[in-house]
C-alpha cells in the first residue's frame, strides 16, 4: 500500500533543520545536535566546503541517463551524496532532488541551460535539505516540496514530467521519496529514494521502528521491478560488502559486488540499479527470503504474523549493519 501524503510547499524555500548520515566524528557529540540546531547547519556548511576542496569535480564521475525527452543527471555532492537534476529536454524545464550543495547544482543548471521549477526534498537532514534556501533564492519562481501531513496523493508536473511524492517514514518521520512517471517518455519509472533505500542498503532507523521502515520499503518495491533506483548516497560498495558477509552463496550479489568494485576503483557512480536487481541482493528487501533468514539463524515463531517476522529480520539486519559500520 502506498503512503498518502500532502506536499508541503515552502513559501521561502527555507530548509527544515536536520542532517544525515550520523556524524560520529562530530567533535561536539551526537547526531541530535547536528540534526536539529544552528550548530548542525554550520557543521554542514563546513562539510560542504571541505568536500568541495577534496573533490573539486565531485566524489564520483556522473553519468547522465537519457530517455526520449528526459535527461537525468546525477550530481555528486559532499563526500558521498547525490543530487539529481531531472530535465524535460523539450521545454528545458527541470527539477532537482536534494540539492545539498547549491553551487554544484547551480553549475549543472547553467551548464544544461535549464529553468529550475521544482526542488524536491526527501528529508530534513542537512546533507539533503541544506541547499534549498540558497538555490531557491537564485530561482525565486521555483517551488520547494517536502512533507507536511499524510492526507492526499499529490503529483507535481515539471514541463512534460510528472512526479509523485510518497511518504516513506522510518529514517525520519517525514521522509519522502519522489517517483518520476516513465509513461510519457516510454521509459521505466524512476525512484529518487533519498535515505530510504540505497544500492544494497537502507537508511538508518533514526525516527522509525523496523515495522515502519518495512512498510516504507514495501512501498518502494511496489513500484515494480523495472523501476530505476536513484539513491541519496554512493554507499554501494560498503553495503554490498556487508551483504556478502550475510549471504555467502548468492550469485547475484557476488556479480553485483564485482561490478561495483570495478566501478568504484574508477570512481564511477553505481546508480541506477533496478528494484528487480535490488530484490536479488539487498538484504533489507529480502526479509522474506529463507536463505537470509537461515543465514541470520532466525525462524518464525509459531503464530507470528509473516510481516512481524520480516520486521524482526529487518531489525536484525539493520543492527548488524550498524555494528559493521562502527568497526
Ligand atoms: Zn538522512
Amino acid at each position: 500500500m502506498r503512503g498518502k501524503v500532502t506536499l508541503y510547499v515552502s513559501p521561502t524555500g527555507g530548509p527544515s533543520p536536520g542532517s544525515s548520515p550520523l556524524p560520529k566524528w562530530a567533535p561536539w557529540g551526537g547526531w541530535c545536535l547536528y540534526a536539529r540546531t544552528r550548530l548542525g547547519y554550520l557543521f554542514y556548511q563546513r562539510q560542504v566546503k571541505k568536500a568541495r576542496e577534496r573533490y573539486p569535480h565531485g566524489h564520483s564521475a556522473p553519468q547522465p541517463c537519457r530517455f526520449p525527452g528526459v535527461k537525468i543527471l546525477p550530481i555528486p555532492v559532499l563526500s558521498n551524496n547525490y543530487s539529481y537534476l531531472v530535465i524535460d529536454t523539450g521545454s528545458g524545464r527541470a527539477a532537482v532532488v536534494d540539492p545539498s550543495d547549491p553551487l554544484a547544482v547551480q553549475a549543472a543548471i547553467e551548464e544544461e541551460g535549464v529553468m529550475l521549477e521544482a526542488i524536491f526534498c526527501t528529508h530534513k537532514h542537512w546533507d539533503h535539505s541544506g541547499g534549498n534556501a540558497a538555490l531557491h533564492q537564485r530561482h525565486s519562481s521555483c517551488k520547494v516540496y517536502g512533507i507536511l501531513h499524510p492526507t492526499s496523493h499529490p503529483k507535481v508536473s515539471v514541463g512534460c514530467l510528472t512526479f509523485e511524492a510518497l511518504a516513506t517514514p522510518g529514517h525520519t518521520v517525514g521522509h519522502m521519496v519522489y517517483v518520476l512517471d516513465g509513461g510519457p517518455f516510454g521509459g521505466p519509472p524512476c525512484l529518487f529514494s533519498g535515505d530510504l533505500l540505497f544500492l544494497a542498503g537502507c537508511g538508518r532507523l533514526f525516527e522509525g521502528s523496523p515495522e515502519t521502515m518495512l512498510a516504507s520499503l514495501d512501498v518502494a518495491v511496489g513500484l515494480g521491478e523495472d523501476t530505476l533506483l536513484w539513491p541519496g548516497h554512493e554507499y554501494a560498495l560498503e553495503c554490498l560488502t556487508f551483504a556478502s558477509l550475510l549471504e555467502l552463496d548468492n550469485p547475484a550479489l557476488e556479480q553485483k559486488l564485482r561490478w561495483v568494485t570495478q566501478q568504484r576503483q574508477e570512481k564511477r557512480s553505481t546508480c541506477p540499479s533496478t528494484l528487480g536487481e535490488e530484490q536479488s541482493y539487498n538484504p533489507f528487501l529480502r526479509t522474506h527470503q529463507p536463505e537470509l533468514q537461515a543465514a541470520l539463524g532466525m525462524r518464525r515463531d509459531g503464530g507470528e504474523h509473516p510481516d512481524a517476522f520480516r520486521a524482526r529480520v529487518l531489525k536484525e539486519v539493520r543492527r548488524r549493519k550498524d555494528l559493521y559500520k562502527a568497526t
